[in-house]
């Protein structure tokens, strides 16, 4: 699929010179859009010769942070502070954006398992195919700023797939010590193959993905962790000057989560209180939390307990529960000697 030629458009030159804010066109024809494409913006600010930068922002639509600090960084850009080019999707999963929802309705596809995509398919594989096909191959450098959305919340992490030869995953743990956060999340080489991530593993960019709190709002601590570690990419690439207040140390604690007995899980539907907060070590046995089911008033809360020792570095945000969902994600420290291919 990926050899077609995508039906999308693109109102500005991403070759072009200055700072260009304008969208790309994507023509769908159902009951809702039939008259006339969906736009999706982009903005492509470029100066003198050098490398370029995706940064995207809403791949989920709830996920507030990142599609913020995307917005932050057209707004402020001078292009001719640039070396080479910054390509910004910062509503990526557009619609999913106008509705505050993770995916979009038009055809309910995550963005994020959407990849390669399809040049003939659905709205969002439609977009995907667009991104693999002729926004990957112009960069040296991806970021991808995710968030836990409306119904989950993370500590301020990077997020980096495990994949590719060790001249690869080298580059890619230089971007991720260029961002900088306090911790990196490491999933595995059998992570799901359908992300921006594993397009960018496809095409040979190093990418550097984030999860910057979440509960479909701002949170400000993550988000200036985002920032910064954007601003610290971009330096670490030479294509923006480092902020006045500088780019974070070049260093993250790298996390891994070995398996699913590394999460929470609750095997009861109803309502979920926690009894610990994200960034808390817990050893095996520790209470999670309770699920107290909802309608019958004998049936007794449910109490689940961590399997495995780990720093709690994700949550279920909601407080209705589903049995089989997860309440927390644990994780351990890896070393960067294990991480390199
Ligand atoms: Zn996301």
């Amino acid at each position: 699929m990926a050899d077609k030629k995508s039906r999308l458009g693109c109102s500005i030159d991403l070759a072009g010179k200055g700072k260009q804010l304008g969208y790309l066109t994507l023509t769908w024809s159902d009951n809702k859009y039939a008259h006339g494409p969906i736009l999706v913006p982009i903005a492509v600010i470029s100066g003198a010769p050098g490398k370029t930068a995706l940064l995207a922002g809403g791949t989920h639509g709830d996920e507030y942070e990142g599609q913020l600090i995307a917005r932050q960084i057209i707004a402020e850009t001078d292009p001719a502070q640039v070396t080479g080019r910054i390509i910004v999707l910062p509503s990526h999963n557009y619609l999913a954006v106008t509705e505050g929802l993770r995916c979009a309705t038009v055809d309910n596809v995550n963005l994020n398992r959407a990849f390669p995509g399809d040049a003939d398919g659905s709205p969002t594989m439609m977009l995907a195919h667009f991104v693999e096909t002729a926004i990957l191959p112009l960069c040296d450098v991806a970021m991808d700023l995710h968030s836990g959305g409306r119904n989950g919340e993370y500590l301020p992490v990077g997020y980096l797939r495990q994949a590719g030869d060790a001249a690869f995953m080298k580059r890619k743990l230089e971007a991720t010590r260029a961002f900088g956060a306090p911790m990196t999340v490491v999933v595995g080489k059998t992570a799901d193959d359908r992300s921006l991530s594993a397009a960018c593993d496809r095409v040979g960019v190093p990418m550097i993905a984030s999860e910057l709190g979440g509960q479909g709002a701002i949170s400000m601590g993550p988000y200036r962790v985002g920032y910064a570690g954007v601003r610290g990419v971009l330096a670490h690439y030479g294509i923006l000057e480092p902020p006045p207040d500088g780019v974070p140390a070049e260093r993250t604690r790298y996390m891994s989560i070995p398996d699913r007995s590394y999460s929470a899980m609750t095997p009861a539907d109803g309502l979920f209180m926690p009894a610990v907060v994200l960034g808390d070590e817990v050893k095996a046995g520790d209470l999670a939390g309770t699920v107290y089911p909802l309608g019958d008033l004998t049936a007794l809360p449910v109490e689940i307990r961590f399997q495995k020792v780990g720093t709690a570095v994700a949550r279920k945000a909601a407080t209705l529960v589903r049995r089989g969902e997860f309440m927390f994600h644990t994780a351990i420290e890896v070393s960067e000697a294990s991480l390199a291919g």
